[in-house]
């Protein structure tokens, strides 16, 4: 089967240039200057189809498709009219309203193109006999030519560069004899794979099974020409765009938090519909970043490396958080804008974050996982009902790790269940308050999820041992706060210092 013999077939079936090089399987750039890919694979050019002679291969009914504009294999998708149509309908959406750099398209075709696809693998066939393999497509399937010549037109026409993680534009598309030609599909389907057994589900219709099922090696030409045309019939309307829709990006922006308040909840504190705290570290976070990415704010997620009660600090450099924002408007964060977010959530006086920055998604397994795994690092205010004894400061020095067992705490059991989980406690490190000689300062070193409340008290035996029962004397708990978090995520990024 020579190109040219190929090329003039599929002219006299009304194919436009663009599938005629689909069948000449080209690739990439060479969709870019057709004339000079066809001469390169040895076609002559057909520079005036109105004028010329159509050749009529035997058996094939004189066609007027050449000249009606619309192919009949693509139904017009690949034509300039299209592509102009497409970047105008986008340019009339919401699209400038999305500051991304990165974009992608998701085009629903109408199921008459993979129709369309077989007739013409079915006329090829009987065209051009063994030459055309009736498993392998004899085209660049038009899924995959979309890719090929759609995506960097309207990339390189709206200045945008692709990304499959971009701002997500979903393109509808339909045809007008669409419904008619699906309703025959479904006699055919029928017909074609019948049900082995009476009481077997017959397999609904899907673009998925059209791309797998229907090639001429699982469908006979007779069966199919019994509701279709081989080659495709003609057609004088082109393909219809029915809708735009845009879904930005997903973003991801993390940081880490200092929580300086006793007075405040990690989410919004509600106990019977009734709101217990005013304000929470999640909504001070997203109220300052939030808006800079989308105008809906409550569909923006809040994740932390743990978190504390509500009157424990956390200090040190801070715990590690992430706000998951979908269908974000901006994907960028420059230093200023991240600084003056910083400094707005400090206003706050309650919270304190840096390190802010815009990170892939894929870092987020730092947060979700391992955390069984992670030390926490804490600094406990304890009072004795008895000045601090050297016996027991010296009982309150443990550098061995040692385990204990830990009921859930009552005032949790109301919402997890009770169990009693082992937990390593790593080291223990006490010393006397300054002002009062009854208190102590404890630095201890925990497994991630140990209740410390409860290991210094001990909980009426709840937590065995505890720090009460090492030293053998009841010991209350006054202040708590978080030093340390064992999680070197995300990387330092210091905004202040503008390099910009
Ligand atoms: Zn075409």
């Amino acid at each position: 089967m020579k190109n040219q013999d190929l090329v003039e077939y599929l002219r006299s079936c009304g194919v436009c240039e663009i599938c005629q090089l689909r069948y000449l399987k080209a690739r990439g750039a060479e969709y870019r200057n057709i004339n000079e890919t066809l001469q390169k694979l040895d076609v002559k050019l057909n520079e005036n189809v109105e004028n010329e002679e159509l050749v009529i291969p035997d058996g094939i009914q004189p066609s007027k498709r050449a000249r009606l504009g619309v192919c009949s294999t693509c139904l017009g998708l690949f034509s300039k009219d299209f592509q102009n149509e497409l970047l105008n309908s986008i340019l009339a959406s919401d699209f400038a309203k999305y500051d991304c750099q990165k974009i992608v398209l998701a085009i629903c075709l109408p199921m008459s193109l993979q129709l369309r696809q077989l007739a013409m693998w079915f006329a090829l066939q009987r065209r051009f006999g063994a030459s055309i393999d009736e498993n392998n497509p004899p085209d660049v399937p038009i899924k995959e030519a979309v890719k090929l010549i759609l995506h960097p037109i309207i990339c390189e026409k709206l200045a945008k560069g692709y990304d499959a993680n971009g701002l997500m534009i979903n393109i509808d598309l339909t045809h007008s004899l669409e419904d008619e030609e699906v309703e025959k599909l479904v006699k055919l389907n029928k017909e074609a794979f019948p049900a082995k057994a009476s009481h077997q589900k017959r397999i609904e219709i899907s673009r998925g099974l059209l791309e797998k099922q229907y090639q001429p090696s699982k469908v006979k030409a007779e069966t199919y020409e019994k509701y279709f045309q081989i080659p495709c019939s003609n057609v004088e309307e082109s393909i219809k765009l029915t809708s735009i829709d845009l879904q930005g990006p997903l973003i991801c922006v993390a940081g880490r938090y200092r929580k300086l308040s006793r007075e405040l909840s990690h989410t919004p504190w509600i106990l019977n519909g009734q709101r217990l705290m005013e304000d929470s570290i999640e909504e001070i976070i997203i109220r300052h970043v939030g808006p800079h990415f989308t105008e809906k704010l409550g569909k923006i997620t809040f994740m932390s490396s743990g978190r504390e009660d509500v009157d424990v600090r956390c200090l040190g450099k801070g715990r590690p958080f992430v706000l998951e924002i979908p269908n974000a408007r901006r994907t960028c964060l420059t230093k200023d804008e991240a600084f003056a977010m910083e400094r707005a959530v400090d206003a706050s006086g309650m919270v304190s974050i840096h390190h802010l920055q815009v990170v892939p998604r894929e870092e987020l397994t730092h947060i979700k996982t391992g955390e069984e795994q992670k030390k926490k690092f804490y600094r406990a205010l304890c009072a004795l009902h008895e000045p601090v004894s050297v016996k027991i400061l010296e009982q309150l020095q443990i550098s061995a790790s040692f385990n204990i067992q830990q009921k859930t705490p009552i005032r949790v059991l109301h919402r997890r269940p009770l169990h009693t989980r082992p937990r390593t406690i790593y080291s223990v490190k006490a010393r006397v308050h300054r002002e009062n000689p009854k208190a102590l300062i404890i630095d201890i070193v925990t497994q991630a999820g140990t209740y410390i409340k409860e290991l210094v008290h001990g909980e009426f035996g709840r937590t065995t041992p505890s720090l009460s029962s090492i030293i053998g004397k009841p010991m209350d708990i006054q202040a708590l706060d978080v030093v340390g978090i064992d999680l070197d995520w995300p990387h330092e990024v210091d905004n202040s210092k503008q390099k910009e």
